[in-house]
């Protein structure tokens, strides 16, 4: 075929007119999307009641004739009929003509057009739609079948790219969404996605059936049993065809699946809890996250989903009580990669259930540790040991999860077998090669994409030496990737930073007795230690959550909250420092280590803000809480100005100017500064600093809740537009707010 033909240019013949190829007919009739529906069928009744129903424009007198006429040729008959059709159809004249099929296997079909269509294979694309129901024939046509459905089409390394684009847009044509794929992968993954599936349905019904109980089982059957045999109700011809004509890659996926079988079979008959919950829970958290990570869609899709669009802060609310604010997400990685290399059960409680924190969650359960969880921040981790991670099936997704890319690299570098580290469209985009150059140094063997990008192919196996290693950036990814390898590397690896970092790493790996010098700003490990089980690490609350409730406390009349557990790290807690300079009662209490971390639960009680010049040092300990900050200086008696925050411009939004346009619509005269805002304050003690009225968060999660808080000395209720975001930080932000007093709801509006 030479030249690109439109497929509203084309005469389209189906071949079989039962529920594939019909509702491929009625498609293409009903949305006119091509020159003209010819149909052939064994039997003449077939194209009567096509006719009748308007399915197809023309029935044609023979098979020779219809593909006489036709530009497409598609081939929609059972999959054991299909290699002698395809050599009928060779017989024939297919110059300039595309033929494709629609069966169920490719392997076989595709052998058989190699052999017998000579140059016209050029123009063979093969096809699969993933669509079908357990009816069949012409009568369960349906012309909406493939909106919105998965068609794979498997192009041979003969076709044309005419050819292929045409087959691609009479599937995109009827509204289905076209994949590609090699034949042989094709059939390994359909045999494991469809064909197996079907088998067990069958299997299962068929020995349930013959069991003496049979008329109890099925009377008294429920939801799951229902919902697990339903495909045991498809059409056997078909599905005989299939296991016959897909032998090979369903014997395989049987012998994997058997295998599996055993495993849950040894685990119930020795009463092997562990194993039991390990299989469990692996396929539970298996099955959410290949949903995930084939919709492309983020782990909290559903929950910001249902967090609704609009927050509705109403005047009048207080802040009072006690509560504790989401897990620190930089801790919830560590503690499940440093929880699954220690010997023993680890129990994680206060685990922020945030997209990248589970990846790294499931990236761990992938390499066989058992963990439970998690269920309201709290989960168990069956640590297996430095060496006793195991070889994943495949390669491991992290999604979004730049800290779980770089520290993993680290960790994986140092194993035994290869691994493959992949992630989402950005993490993809991410530069990787500040982590790989210094991990080559020790001798590790790792490829990158392009341009040192994800993925990153890791060979295991190999082994690696202590480095000194001074880092070109302040990053504490770096030092913790360079750190976790040491753990296994011969001798001592040293990091040097050029600025303070987070330091979470080098506290939980001495919390888990593994012992870190730091001497200066210079960082080290010996390899060759042991991670012993801390039993309990309790992730602190994120002080960046915590700091809209210190805010609101203070503003509030008459407020007093205790937020507990609380991470006070030094490098995060500039927002202590502005508020106490402000004037801010705030106490700590019970201030104590954790797992290493230094964690306090912080009184804080309403007090009269005072305005301040805020020194410059303390911006980077506080870069994140400066919405809530402008908030309280709102509040303050006198005036407030920040500067020296550039940074603010390039957040999750403009943050200066989303927050001077807010603070303005809410009658505060604030002005945005290049690097910062100048906020005039308001008298002593007046109680309707904020009008009311509406503001827009533009998406930015910081934004809409420092608004939230405003409500607490608003005249009016403020309506905060466009909050769906704050779920991916805070996600029960609305219930705990409420839960202290804050008139705060949300609408879908
Ligand atoms: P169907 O409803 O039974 O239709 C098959 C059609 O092919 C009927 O018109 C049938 O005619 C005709 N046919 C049967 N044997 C033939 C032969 N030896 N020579 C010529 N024509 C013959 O089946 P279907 O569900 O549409 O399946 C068709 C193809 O689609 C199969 O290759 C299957 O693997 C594939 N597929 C099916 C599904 C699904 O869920 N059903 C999904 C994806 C792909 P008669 O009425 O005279 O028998």
């Amino acid at each position: 075929m030479s030249g690109v033909k439109k497929l509203d240019s084309c005469r389209v013949l189906i071949v079989g007119l039962g529920l594939i190829g019909g509702s491929l007919a009625a498609a293409l009739k009903a949305r006119n999307g091509c020159r003209e529906v010819l149909a052939w069928d064994r039997d003449p009744q077939s194209l009567i009641l096509a006719r009748e129903r308007d399915v197809i424009d023309r029935a044609a007198c023979s098979l020779e004739d219809g593909v006489a006429d036709a530009d497409i040729v598609v081939l929609a008959v059972p999959v054991l009929a299909m290699s002698a059709m395809v050599r009928d159809v060779a017989r024939l004249d297919l110059a300039g003509k595309v033929v494709t099929d629609v069966g169920s296997c490719k392997s076989d079909v595709v052998e058989v057009a190699r052999e017998c269509l000579g140059d016209s294979l050029s123009g063979f694309v093969p096809g699969h739609p993933i669509a079908g129901s357990e009816k069949s024939g012409i009568t369960a046509a349906k012309a909406d079948l493939y909106e919105a459905h998965k068609v794979i089409v498997t192009p041979l390394p003969e076709n044309t790219l005419a050819a292929s684009q045409l087959v691609r847009s009479l599937w995109e044509g009827v509204g289905a969404l076209v994949l590609e794929m090699d034949v042989e992968h094709h059939d390994q993954v359909l045999a494991r996605t469809s064909h197996l599936p079907h088998l067990l349905a069958f299997s299962l019904v068929d020995t349930l059936a013959g069991d003496r109980d049979s008329q109890d089982i099925f009377r008294y059957a429920a939801g799951g049993f229902r919902d697990f045999t339903r495909i045991a109700a498809s059409d056997p011809t078909m599905w005989h065809d299939v296991f016959v004509a897909n032998r090979n890659a369903l014997l395989e996926a049987l012998d994997e699946f058997s295998e599996g079988l055993q495993q849950m079979y040894a685990a119930v008959e020795q009463g092997d809890s562990r194993a039991m919950t390990g299989i469990i829970t692996r396929a539970k958290s298996a099955r959410e996250h290949f949903t995930r990570m084939l919709e492309s869609q983020s782990y909290l899709k559903a929950m910001s989903h249902q967090s609704s669009h609009t927050f509705l802060a109403r005047s009048g609310g207080t802040a009072t009580g006690t509560l504790r604010v989401p897990g620190d997400k930089s801790i919830s990685h560590r503690s499940i990669m440093l929880g699954a290399l220690a010997d023993g059960v680890t129990e994680v409680t206060g685990f922020l259930e945030g997209e990248d924190a589970l990846a790294t969650l499931q990236a761990f359960r992938d390499m066989g540790v058992v963990i439970e969880g998690p269920h309201d921040g709290r989960v168990t981790i069956y640590g297996v040991g430095l060496n006793g991670l195991q070889q994943p099936p495949g390669p491991l997704y992290l999604g979004n999860a730049g800290t779980a890319m770089r520290l993993m690299a680290g960790l994986m570098a140092a194993q035994k077998f290869d691994v493959t580290l992949t992630g989402d469209e950005s993490l993809s985009n991410r530069p990787m090669n500040r982590v790989v150059k210094p991990l080559l140094d020790m001798g590790a063997d790792i490829e990158t994409s392009e341009g040192g990008k994800p993925p990153l192919v890791i060979r295991g196996g190999r082994s690696l030496s202590g480095v000194d290693y001074n880092m070109p950036m302040a990053s504490a990814q770096v030092k913790s990737c360079l750190l976790l390898a040491g753990l296994y590397a011969e001798g001592e690896t040293a990091v040097v930073e050029p600025g303070v970092t987070r330091d979470h790493t080098e506290r939980m790996l001495t919390g888990l007795g593994y012992p870190v010098k730091t001497d200066g700003n210079r960082v080290s490990v010996q390899g060759g230690g042991t991670l012993t089980s801390a039993s309990l690490i309790e992730v602190p609350a994120d002080i960046s959550s915590a700091a809209f409730f210190l805010v609101a406390a203070s503003i509030a009349k008459d407020a007093e909250l205790l937020l507990t557990h609380v991470g006070i790290n030094p490098t995060r807690t500039g927002v202590l420092d502005i508020l106490r300079l402000m004037g801010a009662n705030i106490t700590l209490e019970n201030e104590r280590e954790v797992g290493g971390e230094p964690v306090a639960d912080i009184r804080v009680k309403s007090a009269q803000l005072k305005g301040i010049e805020i020194p410059e040092d303390l911006v980077p300990l506080a870069i994140d809480e400066f919405p809530v900050l402008f908030v309280a200086a709102s509040c303050a008696e006198g005036e407030t100005v920040l500067k020296g925050a550039e940074e603010l411009r390039v957040k999750e939004s403009d943050r200066i100017q989303s927050m001077a346009d807010g603070l303005n619509a809410l009658g505060v005269d604030a002005v945005a500064l290049p690097d910062g805002m100048k906020i005039p304050g308001c008298a002593a003690g007046a109680q309707d600093v904020f009008a009311g009225g509406v503001v827009h968060s533009h998406g930015d999660h910081r934004i809409a809740m420092a608004f939230a808080v405003a409500s607490l000395r608003a005249r009016d209720e403020i309506r905060i537009l466009d909050c769906a975001n704050v779920a991916t930080s805070f996600p029960n932000f609305i219930d705990l707010a409420h839960s202290v007093g804050l008139n705060l709801s949300e609408t879908e509006s």
